[in-house]
């Protein structure tokens, strides 16, 4: 990061967090890795991985770590949210129902892509290519979840099909692919510009 904002803070309870430090050291960013309370101090911007949402939770379980987290994000830090990282954000999660953070106003089902579109290099349709800054776009998805319902303050920015998986509400952007996993991913860059639109 320029200047004297802080890192760029990974949930790395478990998942692909280490992934997305490789997509933001690539553009120049600092990272810190977040697995207790205290290590949210001071973030310039903060990334919830792709991994198993309810592995992440129970990892949770027992401290203050995840009410934290909804604090900080409630209070407008710059969030980069993918694959298991939205479920945890989630209004509401189905197929099967989990507990969630409640922070993003959307509906999703976990694993909702079939056996065979388990996993996949999709091309997206961009919806909204001035708030990506790009006209195209790819998504690796792995066992995705799908969002069912979005509420009034979150703008739809990618779908595929008619599903939509990247979306943006206030500081949170999020994702149900893994934009991490895509080289030069403008959804990375897009993060990457808020948070330094923010420090
Ligand atoms: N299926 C996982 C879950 O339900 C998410 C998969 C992923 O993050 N790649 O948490």
């Amino acid at each position: 990061m320029s200047g004297d904002s802080g890192p760029i803070g990974l949930l790395a309870l478990q998942g692909d967090y280490a992934a997305h430090a490789r997509a933001l050291a690539a553009r120049g960013a600092t990272t810190r890795e977040v697995r207790t309370s205290g290590d949210l101090d001071g973030l310039a911007g903060l990334v919830l991985p792709g991994g198993e949402s309810t592995t992440m939770l129970t990892l949770m379980e027992g401290s203050d770590l995840a009410a934290r987290l909804v604090a900080e994000i409630a209070g407008g830090l710059p969030v980069l949210a993918t694959c298991a990282g939205v479920i945890l954000l989630a209004r509401e999660v189905r197929l099967p129902p989990q507990r969630s953070l409640g922070v993003l106003d959307v509906v999703v089902e976990r694993n909702a892509y079939g056996r065979q579109l388990d996993s996949a290099v999709v091309a997206l349709t961009v919806r909204d290519p001035g708030a990506l800054g790009a006209e195209a776009l790819e998504g690796v998805f792995i066992r995705a979840p799908r969002v069912t319902s979005v509420g009034d303050g979150v703008a739809v920015l990618a779908t595929r099909g008619d599903d939509p998986v990247l979306l943006r509400q206030g500081m949170i952007l999020a994702a149900t692919f893994h934009p991490e996993l895509t080289p030069g991913s403008p959804v990375v860059d897009l993060f990457v510009r808020q948070v330094r639109a923010a420090g």
